[in-house]
């Protein structure tokens, strides 16, 4: 019985739309994957009618004994995931809605309102949670930043301690959204630790890499770390919050009640789960496929012709350049989008044009790995997209790859096929 479809026929309609479009594209948004089936279960859940404000064992409303078992599990997977290094002296914050939630919670257990922070400029890949004027982050403090260095657009750790040194911040900020190079994240220790100030990492997009022991460990070495969920992790939409457990209080109080009320019990489930996938051996194996994936893919696409800024990759994405094609980033997302590859624009660093028409794609592999697809499909994707790139105009060459995209991926069934067709 579909309910949505009985009840809510034109929502449905929209869901059903979507689950045809994420099993018959290829996803290729960096930031995105697509969870287990045991996943998407557990957000479409009983445990969504449940309020539980507070902590297990600790809470403002009765009847929370089955989901205090859910979020300890939570905890003590993240945990175990990430606190090897830590030899226990670790906590974990399940709760954050999203990235952002866990980013200001960090920001209202370290900083005051009118401190300094410095973190990586949104135009060379930082995130706009990371001081963007638009944001809280940039509202409410005092907002220095770092960049890339132009001859080969990596993190400039020259710039990183100058800044420090003349702005003192109070924070420090390691991470980013569209970098494709492994972030060592000793150089930041060092300079936080010359300066005073508070390291924290956001490492939202290369945790399941980090989970995995494929990317330099920042939870040793960082005084916070913050994540999302749904990236290389592969869990649900959600944030998590990592430290010592000397900072286990004011995180706790800052998460809820500072930018929180109820969790969401059933996306907490959803995390539990996705911990416990990220535990086991395939993990592994998923991540480093990732990684070789997106180096094939660029290599590809290289020899064909385009820039990948930095000129490759160390992990699950890479900027991709598109005007050596006499293109912008907003005609190669429309025609790959006409093609059913999803991506999207992104300014590249030190870019002349603007963030509406910038000069780049980002483009990355974690979905394509999780249906299974390998080296062999990258080689045949990045050819794809180089015939439909170099023919922006031809709506004939574009209708013919979209056919090919549709056909590999009936190949290659999503994680959650059986689950979608149920509802169908
Ligand atoms: N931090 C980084 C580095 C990110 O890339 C993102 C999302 O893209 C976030 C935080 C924010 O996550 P959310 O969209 O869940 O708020």
């Amino acid at each position: 019985m579909n309910f949505i479809q009985e009840n809510d026929p034109a929502v449905w309609n929209a869901i059903s739309a979507e689950i045809e479009r994420q099993q018959d594209g290829l996803e290729m948004i960096a930031s995105e994957n697509y969870t287990s089936a045991a996943v998407q279960q557990a957000v479409g859940s009983v445990l969504t009618n449940k309020y539980a404000e507070g902590y297990p064992g600790r809470r403002y409303y009765g009847g929370c004994e089955h989901v205090d078992v859910v979020e300890d599990l939570a905890r003590d997977r993240a945990k175990e995931l990430f606190g090897a290094a830590l030899n226990g002296d670790i906590y974990a914050n399940v709760q954050p809605h999203s990235g952002s939630q866990a980013n200001a919670a960090v920001y209202l257990a370290f900083v005051q309102p009118g401190d300094t922070i410095l973190g990586l400029d949104l135009a060379h890949g930082g995130h706009l949670t990371h001081g963007m004027k638009l944001n809280m982050s940039g509202m409410l403090y005092n907002c220095t930043s770092y960049g890339v260095r132009k001859e080969d657009c990596r993190i400039d750790f020259d710039q990183v301690a100058k800044q420090a040194r003349e702005h003192k911040p109070k924070l420090i900020i390691a991470g980013a959204s569209a970098y494709s190079r492994e972030i060592p994240h000793g150089k930041f220790r060092e300079i936080a630790d010359e300066v005073g100030a508070t390291l924290w990492v956001d490492m939202a997009h290369y945790a399941g890499l980090v989970a995995a022991k494929e990317h330099d460990d920042p939870v040793a070495v960082a005084d916070v770390v913050t994540t999302t969920t749904h990236k290389t992790l592969r869990g649900p939409r959600a944030g998590l919050i990592l430290s010592k457990k000397e900072h286990a209080k004011v995180l706790n109080s800052r998460v809820f009640p500072g930018v929180q009320g109820g969790p969401l019990m059933h996306v907490v489930a959803g995390k539990a789960i996705c911990f416990g996938e990220a535990l086991k051996p395939s993990f592994k194996q998923y991540i480093q496929q990732v990684k070789q994936n997106a180096k094939v893919l660029a290599e590809t696409l290289v020899e064909g012709g385009l820039k990948v800024v930095s000129g490759g990759t160390d992990n699950h994405l890479m900027l991709l350049d598109v005007t050596p094609l006499g293109i912008g980033g907003k005609t190669a997302e429309d025609v790959l989008g006409a093609c059913g590859v999803t991506v999207n624009m992104n300014m590249i660093p030190f870019d002349e044009r603007k963030p509406m028409d910038p000069s780049g794609i980002r483009v990355g592999t974690p979905a394509l790995t999780t249906r299974g697809m390998g080296v062999a499909e990258m080689r045949t994707i990045g050819a794809w997209m180089l015939e439909s790139l170099k023919n922006p105009t031809d709506a004939a060459a574009h209708e013919r790859v979209r056919g090919q995209v549709r056909e590999l991926c009936s190949g290659f069934p999503v994680p959650a096929a059986e689950l979608n067709a149920e509802l169908e």
